[in-house]
């Protein structure tokens, strides 16, 4: 434990609920970072090759996130999440089983994880914004971070309507 961590904090935030959320994005984080390893591995159709490589950037991205939250919860004082299992409880971001492997239902499941992320990392700035500035740095770092994968996501979306469409008008 970090003294001086912990007593810049004294009566500017709760140091156990801080820990809480952070350990909740951690569990978050861990299931990102599986869901893009699973998806590099199992992404078929078109774009498999350049998805691949997406996703497993992205998986490297979400691995260095939840070494980012875990620093900061031994810092605190705190316990990172020891067990997987734990990962679902403690966690809001979850995934569900695929039910295809296909690039489209991959990205629109990351999508909606990478929102879920969002707010969980919007939540953590608004607790610690001008209390614990640095969980709250590391929160907004991660934040535009998840920012920018949801855009990609979104990014490869849009396009496969507009290949669609240019399919479809012909
Ligand atoms: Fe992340
Ligand atoms: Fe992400
Ligand atoms: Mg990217």
């Amino acid at each position: 434990m970090a003294k001086e961590s912990i007593a810049l904090l004294k009566g500017k935030v709760d140091v156990a609920r801080v820990l809480d959320v952070l350990n909740a994005a951690l569990a978050e984080e861990w299931m990102a970072y599986y869901q893009y390893w699973t998806a590099s591995k199992m992404v078929c159709g078109m774009q498999r090759v350049e998805l691949q490589k997406e996703f497993m950037e992205h998986a490297e991205d979400e691995l260095r996130h939840a070494s980012m939250v875990t620093d900061r919860i031994i810092e605190l004082g705190g316990v990172p999440v020891m067990v997987p299992q734990q990962w679902y409880q403690i966690g809001r971001c979850v995934y569900d089983q695929p039910s295809s492997f296909d690039a489209e239902y991959f990205l629109k499941a990351i999508r909606s994880a990478e929102e879920c992320a969002m707010t969980r990392y919007a939540e953590i700035v608004d607790m610690t914004d001008g209390k614990d500035i640095i969980t709250c740095d590391i929160a907004k770092r991660i934040l535009a971070e998840e920012a920018d994968h949801e855009q990609d996501m979104q990014d490869y979306l849009d396009d496969m309507d507009a290949f669609r469409s240019y399919i479809n008008s012909k």
